[in-house]
This record gives structure tokens, C-alpha cells and sequence, in this order.
């Protein structure tokens, strides 16, 4: 439930508003806004006749009942978009912002090559996998802490911050430490005590959606991270595995309008993995970004068939440069900066 003050409250009377609704063993959340203050209500609130309680109360205008199952994440609870800001980048606001690089980090040559390459083309975030969640035991599984340090010293190199996963809650801090965003993938979507602990973290997480989930489900996901207390959080869809086979996955490209629709979180779209081929990716992110789009996450490799993981969905460096030359024409024609 959404408590909204009155435009002249006081200090005084939100300070009763927020103690009262301690009393009743739920978490208040305030976002003062320029013309008014709301309070977020959140905890299972069928327990106590909110309006009965509340409105009387003084300083309060009105309570809103939040009918979505997912609360923080809620455009009802925010309905200006969130910003979520990674040093001088800013995801979610009127820019397109392009994260790319190796579905995997293989070696320091590697990595700082692609590095210089995405900067250059205009990217503003370094991907690169260091723990990587593969389908076989005895596939490459990344370079563990050994990658976290080159993705540190690309990020030195280059200045771009860098997003890379987290498959395990011990991982996190050790994560954390070396890179800007911590990626939650989609195997772990619906991993609850890793949400928690992303919670409790103050970087910003960037959570792709389960290939079995409903955008409810990914919702609820990032609720378990924002009701532990960060509210940094960027979706992504990646997509969903249906019937096609001609592709990895299929691009679920209405989750950009509905994402914005029923929640104030920015969502970007990944069209490597949604598609699964070299060729389809350039369409895919032309359309992801025409759908309203915050960003985009892209694999680039400079031998796609030499690459230790997602070769087949990797972009040649050209070919990523053409498509950011395209993007910017797509971005300009829908009013958004690249
Ligand atoms: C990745 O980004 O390399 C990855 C493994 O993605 P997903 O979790 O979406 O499959
Ligand atoms: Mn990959």
C-alpha cells in the first residue's frame, strides 16, 4: 500500500506516519518527491485495514492500495523512471546505452583488444564473463578471480566500468570489488537467497530474465532485491525458449513496453543471447531499441570461431561498429541520445 502526504505535511506528522507503520511490523519506504512525500508500505498488508488505520491520521492525503503482487518494483510505488547511474553513465534515462563485449574473458590480450574496440564504437559499459554458467561440467567455466583482475585492468585501461555475473551469494563481495555491475543470469533469476544478498549490496545489479519466466516472475525477482535495500536494479530481457528452433531463444520484444508499463526499472534488452546467431543480432537490437529499449548488452569477439564460449552469437568488431552507426539513426528517430 502507498501512503501519499499531504503537500504541506510536516516533518512531525510523517514522523508518526513512519512510527506507526513500524508499530505494525511492516518497512516503510519514502520517496520524497518535489511536490509531496509517499511512503511505501511494505509487508503482506492484508493483515491490518490500512485505509482505516492511515487515513485518519494527520498530514495524510490518502492511502493507495498496490495491486500488483511486486510493490518497490511498481510504477504505482514510483511513478517517475528510476536512473540507475554506473560513474558517468546513466541507464534509464533518455539515453541508449550499450554494453558489449566478450561473452567470456580468455586472456588479458583478448580482453583489453575488445576493450579498445567497443570504447572506440561508441560502447559505454565492458561485459566479459568470469564465472560463467555453462549447460556441460566440461565446458570452459570461466577465469574466475583471474578474470575479475583483467576485467579491472581493462576497465583501468579503457575507463569504461564493467558489468560481469555472479553465480554464488560467497562470490559476491570478491565480485563486487573488482567490477562496476553484478550480473545475475538467467539460470539464477529465480535464485532467492542470491537476490537477498544482492540486496544488501550497494552496487548496481543488472538482472536477466529466467528463459522459463514470466516478466511477473522477473518482477518479483527484483523485488527481493530492492525490498533488501538496493534499488539499483537494471532488468533485461534476453529471451524465452518456445517452440522456434531456428533460434537460441525467442526475443520477447513486447517485455520493453510492458516492463515500462508496470514498472519504473530500466530494461534493456540482450539480442545475443535472445537470438543466438551473428546475423539476427543487428535486426534484434535495431528493434530493441525502437521498442523504447534503455540499453542494449552485446557479445563482440574478433575471431567469433576461436572463442571459448557463444562464438555463433558473437558480433565481428565491423559489424558491431555498423550496427552502433545504425543504432544512433534509430535512437534519433524515436527522440533518445546514443
Ligand atoms: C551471458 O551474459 O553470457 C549469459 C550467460 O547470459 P544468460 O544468463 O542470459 O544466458
Ligand atoms: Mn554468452
Amino acid at each position: 500500500m502507498i501512503i501519499v502526504m499531504r503537500k504541506n505535511a510536516t516533518v512531525k506528522e510523517t514522523g508518526a506516519v513512519l512510527k506507526k507503520i513500524e508499530e505494525l511490523g511492516y518497512k516503510p519506504h519514502i520517496s520524497s518527491g518535489e511536490e509531496r512525500t509517499i511512503i511505501g508500505v511494505v509487508g503482506d498488508d492484508r493483515r491490518v485495514p490500512m485505509d482505516q488505520v492511515f487515513e485518519p491520521m494527520e498530514g495524510v492525503e490518502r492511502t493507495i492500495p498496490v495491486l500488483q503482487p511486486f510493490k518497490l518494483a511498481s510504477k504505482e510505488f514510483r511513478p517517475s523512471s528510476t536512473v540507475v547511474k554506473v560513474g558517468n553513465v546513466a541507464i534509464g534515462g533518455d539515453e541508449v546505452v550499450v554494453m558489449a563485449g566478450p561473452c567470456a574473458v580468455e586472456s588479458e590480450e583478448q580482453l583489453l583488444a575488445i576493450a579498445r574496440i567497443v570504447k572506440e564504437a561508441g560502447a559505454k559499459v565492458l561485459r566479459g564473463g568470469a564465472f560463467k554458467p555453462r549447460t556441460s561440467p566440461y565446458s570452459f567455466q570461466g577465469m574466475g578471480s583471474r578474470g575479475l583482475e583483467l576485467l579491472a585492468l581493462a576497465r583501468k585501461e579503457t575507463g569504461l566500468p564493467v558489468v560481469t555475473e555472479v553465480m554464488a551469494a560467497s562470490d559476491i563481495e570478491l565480485v563486487a570489488s573488482f567490477t562496476d555491475i553484478i550480473q545475475v543470469g538467467a539460470r539464477n533469476m529465480q535464485n532467492f537467497s542470491l537476490l537477498a544478498e544482492l540486496g544488501k549490496c550497494h552496487q548496481p545489479v543488472l538482472l536477466k530474465r529466467g528463459m522459463m519466466n514470466t516478466l511477473e516472475e522477473l518482477l518479483m525477482s527484483a523485488e527481493y532485491i530492492l525490498s533488501n535495500g538496493n534499488q539499483q536494479v537494471i532488468l533485461c530481457e534476453r529471451g524465452i525458449r518456445t517452440f522456434e528452433k531456428y533460434t537460441r531463444n525467442t526475443l520477447d520484444i513486447t517485455a520493453v513496453p510492458l516492463v515500462k508499463q508496470l514498472s519504473h526499472l530500466p530494461i534493456i534488452v540482450d539480442p545475443s543471447h535472445a537470438t543466438g546467431k551473428w546475423d539476427l543480432v543487428s535486426a534484434a537490437s535495431r528493434a530493441a531499441v525502437a521498442a523504447g529499449a534503455d540499453g542494449l548488452i552485446i557479445e563482440v569477439h574478433p575471431q567469433p570461431d576461436q572463442a571459448l564460449s557463444d562464438g555463433p552469437q558473437s558480433l565481428k568488431p565491423e559489424r558491431f561498429l555498423s550496427l552502433m552507426k545504425d543504432l544512433q539513426k534509430v535512437a534519433a528517430a524515436i527522440g533518445k541520445k546514443m
